[in-house]
């Protein structure tokens, strides 16, 4: 065996850094198997999310909530992270809650990290927009040269073919993503001198970019991300297909099933190649209502015997309104008037989501049909229930990025969450659990 990548080739390049990464690995603050991301994003819902959980135990699938917001849904809002750490604190003390639970600065970079320091024990470290500037000739043929495992013949336990590859493309794919992973480390030790060893969970996303990472591009970056001695536990590639926030997958399932699971290998792979954390999973940004994918998800964590972090996208809000419409009277004119003011700021809302939002404007009734509409058309048309006929993707996906819409209500949004709370936090929890929690880790 080529003694100089395994476990100790991780740390042999930097004394300090090994005994620091070493240490931190030793008492690591270690994410849970099964965990998932929840979007709070006016920090009323967190008890009926957590809830969710609650029922998901209860019926033998241990998975751990992480409340996740970025640093653009904090602006948008124009909350504070410390009001998504309070949040939950205060509903897992409620809920007598005794397993882990997180809080996750998401999608953060090295100038938005900063005002998450202090709440946030999960860091989403977002280097998409990294990938793709050229790594200097040097780096990457250094990379090869300390990564020559990677050269020729790579077989991977779980992956039916072996990947045949030249000194070219690793140089290649070094060259996409080294400037990316750099930045990763930059990140993560910033964190990493303002929090107390180990105390925290990482993870890199590069899933807001254009294209999909192949398999064996991630073990590329999770080479490069160890060589960075980062700590990491959950990873968040992009797949292919598009992943639109709050309505299905588009792509071809067999596909993302086929990739999902080498990628599922290639995590299992790097582990122990690479000596990063065992608890290293992987992350999908789902955006929310992947419901096609579900099933293909549940069966390669089964045959990898694999964890997942699995990310919902602020759906949560959406569940309000729909508790709201379903409460009608004030509850419902005030969904009305939120629908009204999206469709008059319809470039401005859509214009951040550009990429995650796929909205056919000529489907978007107009403000005066809506409020015609009684309770249940308005939650017909917005309920992610596909065999529904009324239901319709694009008000949802208008709605979806319209929450700020809701957040220049102030105090009036929250009064009606908190009067029609029965109605909004029984349709936050039934989505939660139904149509998320049930079919990824339970079953359909
Ligand atoms: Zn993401």
């Amino acid at each position: 065996m080529d003694n100089c990548h395994g476990k100790n080739g991780l740390f042999n390049t930097g004394g300090e850094s090994y005994d620091a990464g070493h240490k931190a690995m030793g008492k690591l603050l270690k994410l849970e198997k099964y965990s998932i991301g929840v979007g709070d994003r006016f920090a009323h819902q967190a008890r009926a999310q957590l809830r969710a959980c609650i029922q998901a135990a209860a019926q033998g699938a241990d998975v751990v909530p992480v409340w996740n917001k970025s640093n653009r849904e904090h602006l948008i809002i124009g909350s504070e992270p410390a009001s998504t750490r309070a949040a939950a604190d205060e509903a897992v003390t409620d809920l007598g809650w005794h397993r882990p639970y997180h809080v996750d600065a998401d999608h953060i970079r090295q100038e938005t990290v900063g005002r998450f320091l202090e709440h946030a024990d999960f860091y989403t470290i977002d280097v998409a927009d990294w990938i793709g500037r050229p790594a200097d000739t040097a780096d990457a043929s250094a990379f090869v040269e300390r990564h020559k495992e990677l050269l020729g013949n790579v077989a991977i336990a779980g992956i039916d073919r072996i990947f045949h590859t030249s000194r070219a493309e690793i140089e290649a794919i070094a060259r996409k993503y080294l400037v990316a992973t750099a930045e990763a480390g930059k990140i993560y030790r910033h964190i990493a001198t303002h929090k107390a060893l180990g105390s925290f969970i990482t993870e890199v996303s590069m899933d807001e970019t254009d294209s999909p990472q192949t398999p064996l591009e991630l073990l590329v970056i999770l080479a490069a991300l160890a060589d960075e001695h980062i700590p990491l536990q959950t990873v968040a590639p992009k797949f292919s297909g598009r992943f639109n926030k709050g309505v299905d997958y588009v792509g071809d399932v067999g596909q993302f099933e086929k990739e999902f699971c080498e990628d599922l290998a290639v995590i299992a792979h790097v582990v122990h190649r690479y000596g990063l954390p065992e608890a290293l999973k992987l992350s999908v940004h789902s955006g929310s209502d992947k419901f096609s994918i579900y099933a293909p998800m549940r069966r390669g964590l089964a045959r990898f015997n694999a964890g997942l972090h699995v990310k919902t996208a602020g759906t949560t809000w959406l569940e309000e309104l729909i508790g709201l419409a379903e409460s009608g009277g004030e509850g419902l004119a005030l969904a009305q008037e939120i629908y009204a003011s999206a469709l008059d700021h319809i470039e401005e809302l859509c214009g951040p989501y550009a990429t995650v939002i796929d909205i056919d404007r000529s489907r978007l009734p107009s403000a005066s049909v809506v409020n015609g509409w009684g309770p249940e058309q308005y939650v017909s048309a917005l309920r992610h229930d596909q065999r529904n006929p009324a239901y319709n993707p694009n008000v949802r996906q208008l709605l979806h990025v319209g929450y700020k819409m809701a957040a220049k209500q102030g105090q009036r949004y929250l009064d009606a969450l908190k009067s029609c709370e029965a109605c909004v936090s029984r349709n936050v929890t039934t989505n939660l659990f139904e149509r998320h929690l049930r079919p990824i880790f339970l079953s359909t």
